[in-house]
């Protein structure tokens, strides 16, 4: 295997391998770009196959973040980290603390956060070697679960990509057919139905379901029913790869928009599909970017309403998306890739500026000043 050209194709700026045998840790910290300002992504956990398999998720995710960091006008850059092991059986304190360590090496340019695989208490070892880390629990100054701030951000969103595609963003009387019932589309759907939108929502798991039923006026549909109700917006909370050549054609709606990372099972092809079918797009990773609004606003000590207000900023920046499509006739997921990379090159030149986190928390100051 050739790591430099692994790295070549994304222009990744560093990877790290992090290795110690005493407490059975293997690592890999992928640093895609720090132009905006450090790089924020979880650490996942999982059984990689092969070494090699872990480092192409970590460059993968890692140039995720990148977008989602850039789109989101957040001053940061896109970071991941993988730790090769099994989360039910290899967690310890000293595997944690040991990664704090390798995280704090890295002086600020990248700042972790918990992913598959690992939960805020892992964090917390985390954070008894290194400030660089986010995603810790309200108890401890953290910003806690995230899934409010997401759903908000995600509300705003379908009401963007409805004002788009209608010319009115109201929801009232609009019908909504939302697949997943756990944490983001609870309180998605509270949104929706305090607006007046008729829901229909589906979870393979009936408790799930009935706490939606419980706290709003939506209807049960089957899981495999979801894709056919004849609604206005289709809204993915559960899993990603679900818009593909199976369910494009079974559709009815005019609008997909929700929380579920990687909906498009092919970015290309499903992407240009939805185009064909008249349907609009509102791109994963951007309507979703509130989570990662949420533990950004921890940099610089977290407070829910200021984050809860950051994320109706999906609002504008999905219109914006929306315009350059219209005006480029590109997909969606196009022209959120060209907006989000618009930006950082604009910055470009001032890269050699930013060295770590302080700098950061400066600059989101004057973000969230200037950026509402
Ligand atoms: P969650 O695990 O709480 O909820 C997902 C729900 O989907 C579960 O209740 C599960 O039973 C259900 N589900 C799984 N397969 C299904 C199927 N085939 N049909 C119907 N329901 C099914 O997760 P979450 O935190 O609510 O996140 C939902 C999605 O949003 C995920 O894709 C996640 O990656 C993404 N996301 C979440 C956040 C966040 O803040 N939580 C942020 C960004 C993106």
């Amino acid at each position: 295997m050739n790591i430099f050209d692994q790295l070549l194709p994304d222009d990744h700026e560093q990877v790290t391998f992090c290795s110690d045998k005493t407490v059975g840790l293997r690592a890999i910290i992928a640093i895609h770009n720090t132009t905006l300002g450090p790089a924020l992504g979880g650490t996942r956990m999982w059984t990689y196959a092969s070494d090699d398999e872990a480092l192409r998720d970590a460059l993968r995710l890692s140039k995720g973040m990148t977008y989602k960091a850039a789109i989101a006008g957040l001053n940061l850059g896109g970071g991941k980290a993988v730790i090769i092991g099994d989360s039910k059986k290899d967690k310890s304190e000293s595997l944690f603390r040991t990664y704090g360590r390798f995280v704090e090496g890295l002086a600020g340019r990248y700042i972790t956060a918990e992913d598959v695989g690992t939960d805020v208490s892992d964090m917390e070892f985390v954070r008894m070697e290194t400030k660089y880390v986010t995603g810790i629990s309200q108890a401890l100054g953290g910003s806690g679960d995230p899934s409010p701030v997401t759903a908000r951000g995600v509300y705003a969103g379908i009401k963007a990509t409805m004002h788009e595609a209608t010319g009115s963003d109201s929801l009232k009387g609009k019908k909504i057919a939302v697949q997943g019932a756990g944490h983001v589309a609870r309180y998605l759907c509270e949104h929706l139905n305090n607006e007046g939108a008729k829901i229909f929502v589906t979870d393979i798991f009936e408790e799930k379901v009935k706490a939606v039923l419980a706290s709003t006026k939506a209807e049960y549909v089957k899981p495999e029913d979801i894709y056919t109700v004849d609604a206005d917006i289709f809204a993915p909370c559960a899993l990603g790869g679900i818009i593909n050549d199976e369910t494009i054609p079974k559709l009815k709606c005019k609008v997909i928009a929700g929380a579920a990372n990687n909906q498009l099972l092919d970015q290309d092809k499903h992407g240009k599909m939805l185009v064909d079918r008249g349907i609009l797009y509102a791109p994963d990773y951007a309507i979703n970017a509130g989570g990662l609004i949420n533990v950004a606003n921890e940099l610089e000590g977290y407070h829910q309403a200021r984050a809860l207000k950051q994320a109706d900023s999906i609002y504008d920046i999905l219109k914006q998306i929306f315009a350059i499509a219209r005006r480029e006739h590109i997909p969606t997921y196009i022209a959120s890739n060209k907006l989000a990379e618009d930006r950082i090159a604009k910055i470009g030149r001032i890269k050699q500026i930013y060295a770590g986190a302080s700098n950061f928390v400066g600059r989101l100051g004057e973000m969230n000043t200037k950026g509402k």
